[in-house]
C-alpha cells in the first residue's frame, strides 16, 4: 500500500482490451483534473466530453506558480505521457525557498540545485500542455452545468446555462470548489477555514522594489507572525506575486472595503505592524488592486456511499486550504481514475469503487498536510 502519495495499483496488471466497447465518460470542469482524466482516457482509446463554464481557455488568467512534486503531480504527468513536455515549462531556480522573521531576519535559505523534487510551472502553461494532448473538440467550452438529474441505473441528465442538455452513464465532477455534481454523492459543502490570502503583485521588483525584490529571492518567501503570514514568490521579469495571509474571521474582512484598493491596502497592513518595510512592501506597494481570497475546507475525511454511475476528482471530493498540493493531487485522481476507468471498461461501477477506494485514504490526509504545510516553517521562527 503506498497511501497517502501514491497509487494503489498498476492498469496494466489490468488491461483487458475492451475499450472499444468502453462507457464514454462525461467530465464536468476542465481544470487540471479533469484534463488529466481525459487525456489518460484518451490514451487508452476510451472516449470522453468535458463540460466546461468558461467560455474559451483565455476566459480567466490562471493565476501564478505551482510547484509539481515528484510524488503525485508528477506521476500524474508519467501516467499522461507528458514528462518532456512538462519539463519544457520548468522555471529553473524558482523552487528555492526563504523563511525570514517580521523583522526581515533570514532563518532559512534554500538554494535551487536542481536535485528538488517540486519544480515550479506557470498554471496555465500546464493546462495547455494536457489541452494540446486531447483531441479538439473534448473540451465543450461556454456549458455552465447548472442541473443534475438522476434518471436510475447510474444513469444522469444534465442541463446546462446554455439550455443544452446531455445524458450520461459515466459522469465525473472535476468541477472544483463549488462543484454542482458533488450533492448527486454528499451533503458535505465548503465551509470557511478561517483565514484569507489578499493577493498582490509586484511588477518589474528588481527595478522597481529592489530591497523586496532581494529579500523574496530566487523562489518562494515566507514570513510568519502568530496571525498573519507574508507569502511571495518570484515569477518571470521579476514579478513578485504575493499574498497577505491573516487568521481572521470572515466577518472581519466583510468590514473592508476592496472596492476601494487604497483603503483596504491601508486596513490591510496595520495587520503587520512592526513588520520590515521591504515585506510590508509586497502589500503597500501592489500593481494590481489587493484581491480578497478566502480559504475554504471540506471535512477531512469525507467518503461517501457509491453512487451508481458518479464520482468525484480534485476540489470537487476533497477542498482543502491552500497547502500547494490541491492541483497536484487532482491531477493524481484524475489519473488513478482513468486507470481504474481502462481496468474495467464495461464495467463502471468497478473502476469508480476501486478509483473510491484510493482516493479516500489519500484525500483524509490532505488537512494533515495544510497543517504540516505551516508547521514545516513554523519551526524556523
Ligand atoms: C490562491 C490559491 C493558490 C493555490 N496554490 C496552489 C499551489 O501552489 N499548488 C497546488 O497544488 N494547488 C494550489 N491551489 C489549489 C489548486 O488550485 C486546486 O486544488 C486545483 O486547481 C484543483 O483542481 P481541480 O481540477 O479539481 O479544480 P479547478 O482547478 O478548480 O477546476 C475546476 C473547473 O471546473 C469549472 N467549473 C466549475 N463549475 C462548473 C460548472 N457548474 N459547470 C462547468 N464547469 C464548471 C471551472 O471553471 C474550472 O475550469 C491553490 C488554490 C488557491 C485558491
Amino acid at each position: 500500500m503506498q497511501f497517502p502519495h501514491g497509487t494503489l495499483f498498476d492498469v496494466t496488471e489490468y488491461a483487458d482490451q475492451q475499450t472499444d466497447r468502453a462507457t464514454p465518460v462525461t467530465i464536468v470542469g476542465a481544470g487540471l483534473g479533469g484534463l488529466t482524466l481525459a487525456r489518460v482516457l484518451h490514451l487508452h482509446g476510451i472516449a470522453a466530453t468535458i463540460y466546461e463554464a468558461e467560455a474559451s481557455p483565455m476566459a480567466r488568467g490562471q493565476g501564478g506558480l505551482l510547484d509539481i512534486h515528484d510524488y503525485n503531480g508528477q506521476l500524474a504527468l508519467q501516467t499522461a505521457g507528458l514528462m518532456d513536455e512538462f519539463r519544457g515549462i520548468i522555471l529553473e531556480g524558482h523552487q528555492a525557498m526563504r523563511v525570514v522573521g517580521p523583522d526581515g531576519t533570514l532563518l532559512a535559505d534554500h538554494a535551487d540545485d536542481g536535485s528538488g523534487g517540486r519544480p515550479e510551472v506557470y498554471r496555465a502553461e500546464l493546462r495547455q500542455i494536457l489541452l494540446d494532448s486531447i483531441p479538439a473538440g473534448t473540451v465543450q467550452w461556454g456549458h455552465k452545468l447548472s442541473e443534475v438529474r438522476p434518471l436510475g441505473a447510474g444513469r444522469h441528465e444534465l442541463t446546462f446555462a446554455n439550455g443544452a442538455t446531455v445524458t450520461t452513464d459515466l459522469l465525473v465532477g472535476a468541477d472544483g470548489a463549488w462543484s454542482r455534481v458533488r450533492p448527486l454523492l454528499t451533503a458535505a459543502v465548503p465551509e470557511y477555514a478561517g483565514a484569507a490570502g489578499i493577493e498582490t503583485y509586484l511588477f518589474n521588483a528588481d527595478v522597481n522594489h529592489p530591497a523586496t525584490a532581494k529579500i523574496v529571492g530566487d523562489g518562494s518567501m515566507i514570513a510568519q507572525g502568530p496571525t498573519s503570514e507574508l507569502f511571495a514568490h518570484r515569477e518571470k521579469n521579476a514579478t513578485l506575486h504575493a499574498y497577505a495571509i491573516l487568521t481572521r474571521p470572515l466577518e472581519w474582512f466583510d468590514t473592508i472595503d476592496f472596492t476601494d484598493p487604497a483603503a483596504a491596502t491601508a486596513r490591510i497592513v496595520r495587520e503587520y505592524e512592526g513588520w520590515a518595510p521591504e515585506l510590508t512592501a509586497l502589500i503597500t506597494q501592489t500593481d494590481t488592486a489587493p484581491l480578497l481570497r478566502p480559504q475554504y475546507t471540506l471535512p477531512t475525511g469525507q467518503t461517501w456511499d457509491r453512487v451508481p454511475g458518479v464520482t468525484l476528482i480534485g476540489d470537487a471530493a476533497h477542498l482543502a486550504p491552500p497547502n500547494g498540493e490541491g492541483a497536484n493531487f487532482a491531477m493524481l485522481d484524475g489519473a488513478d481514475l482513468a486507470k481504474a476507468i481502462a481496468a474495467h471498461p464495461t464495467d463502471p461501477e468497478t473502476a469508480l469503487t476501486q478509483y473510491e477506494l484510493t482516493m479516500f485514504p489519500r484525500a483524509a490526509h490532505l488537512p494533515q498536510e495544510a497543517l504540516d504545510f505551516h508547521e514545516s516553517f513554523d519551526k524556523h521562527r
